[in-house]
């Protein structure tokens, strides 16, 4: 962590305690001024530390140490059984479980039979969980000299797998369980094209700007609101294993500013156990809708898709917005509610309307696939169909309307109407404020950074 951003702050803090302090009535004394003064400096020095010392803890903090169970019980099997047999670079036999696979299929394949197959599910304690197998599972097979199964390894993932070992005349097993190490990083893009190669640029997974897109989903609308210029910094957790990394974890912070406003979220679990993301007032970032009801990452080109020109335009007023977007692109409700039309009409094509509550209804046309069915309850985000042309459409978009008591709004406009975020509690706010407060110090580090930056390309530029 470079020492210098950090100093700034700190200088910085002061110099606001001391305004919080010239603020208080000139009745006080001044040396209980500067009595006061001290001690909020040192208070604040003192919360500073212990912060510091807190997240220099976490991002080193190692979960587990991931045993290495599988050699473990390699090296023993191996040596048990046949010591010729450890000096082969990789005894076991491994296969991918594909569609349309099962447990006969994958132990044949491997030259054992239905009864080897029989004995590791029968006799021992996981066996059940052997046949759950699904496509990208891997089952790997060790046999004796004489071609007899001794072991089997079930992968369900990088971290989940199951051991099985001969142990006389039945089976014994032991699941694995690995947990990753956590590490807290942080990045900064700035918009060029798309908000989806600036992420990418930026080191992100898929699933990690999806999530962005999701913690962001009731405030921007991620087609028509990002702009060159605009900037997005994070703080989230990597996934480490044996020292590699696996995946992203959670986004602990994230902050985008576009077109000079700025938007803030901050991952916070509340008193109930609940995690969600808050903005620095403690305000949920769920809200009742989403701006855009469709997966921003299917645009990876432009982020401003020209709008479409609809074959009715000319007739009649245009009540909604056109997103154009691939054919196939998920669709989502943009709310919680329930399915009252799934169906088709000349102009509409197929189309999907959902209610949400007494006041709110949104409609979806033109899609490729409609994937709920009507008196079905959605969930906001859930997948209801696919972006298309059917109907009336000139090419592939989403038109998208939202009405309240019946009449067509603009979504946005209307905030004040919608049903509001919920706030945290307030005896919650310390506690959360306390919990924000070194992600919330990393995001403006990474603000004044990418502002250094700017400035030095400015530099270049004008010499
Ligand atoms: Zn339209």
């Amino acid at each position: 962590m470079p020492a210098g951003p950090i100093f700034d702050l700190l200088i910085s803090r002061s110099i606001r305690g001391f305004s919080a302090v010239s603020a208080i009535p000139s009745s006080l004394r001044r040396w209980h001024l500067i009595l006061l003064f001290f001690g909020m400096t040192l208070i604040s020095f003192a919360t500073w530390m212990t912060l510091n010392e807190e997240i220099a803890n976490t991002s080193h903090l190692e979960i587990t140490e991931a045993p290495n169970e599988i050699e473990k019980i390699e090296k023993t099997t191996l040596n048990e059984i046949d010591s010729s047999v450890a000096e082969k670079p990789d005894p076991w036999r491994t296969f991918k479980v594909r569609d349309g696979d099962n447990l006969s299929i994958i132990f044949a394949k491997a030259g054992f039979s239905d009864r080897d197959l029989y004995e590791v599910v029968k006799t021992s304690a996981d066996g059940k969980k052997l046949s759950k197998l699904y496509p990208n599972h891997t089952l790997s097979f060790l046999s004796d000299v004489n071609g007899d199964l001794i072991g089997v390894k079930h992968r369900r993932s990088l971290l989940e797998s199951t051991n099985y070992w001969r142990a006389g005349d039945s089976f014994k097993s032991k699941e694995i369980i690995l947990t990753p190490q956590k590490k807290i990083t942080w990045t900064s893009a700035r918009i060029e094209s798309s908000l989806f190669l600036a992420g990418q640029s930026a080191g992100l997974t898929h699933n990690s700007i999806m999530e962005l897109a999701n913690i962001f989903g009731g405030v921007i609308d991620f087609f028509l609101d990002p702009r060159k210029g605009d900037t997005i910094h994070l703080v989230y957790e990597q996934l480490f294993l044996n020292e590699e990394k696996i995946d992203d974890g959670d986004i602990i912070a994230a902050a985008f500013y576009n077109r000079g406003k700025e938007y803030t979220a901050f991952k916070y679990t509340n008193s109930a156990g609940d995690v969600g993301y808050y903005n620095a007032k403690g305000v949920s970032m769920r809200k009742a809708f989403l701006l855009a009801p469709l997966d921003f990452t299917r645009i990876s080109s432009n982020f401003n898709p020209r709008r479409l020109h609809p074959i009715y335009k000319t007739t009649r007023p245009h009540r909604g917005t056109d997103y154009a977007a691939p054919r196939g692109t998920p669709v989502f409700a943009s709310g919680d509610g329930r399915v009252i039309e799934s169906s088709y009409t000349k102009a509409n094509g197929k189309y999907i309307v959902i209610r949400h509550g007494e006041q709110y209804v949104t409609k979806y046309l033109h899609l490729n696939r409609r994937k709920v069915r009507r008196g079905q309850k959605v969930k906001q985000s859930q997948v209801i169909g696919t972006v298309g042309s059917t109907g009336a459409a000139t090419g592939p978009h989403l038109h998208y309307e939202f009405l309240m008591n019946g009449v067509h709004r603009n979504p946005r406009t209307i905030h004040k109407k919608l049903p509001k975020a919920k706030s945290l509690p307030r005896q919650e706010i310390q506690d959360f404020q306390r919990g924000i407060f070194s992600a919330k110090r990393q995001l403006l580090t990474l603000k004044e950074e990418l502002l250094l930056i700017a400035k030095n390309e400015t530099g270049t530029v004008a010499h």
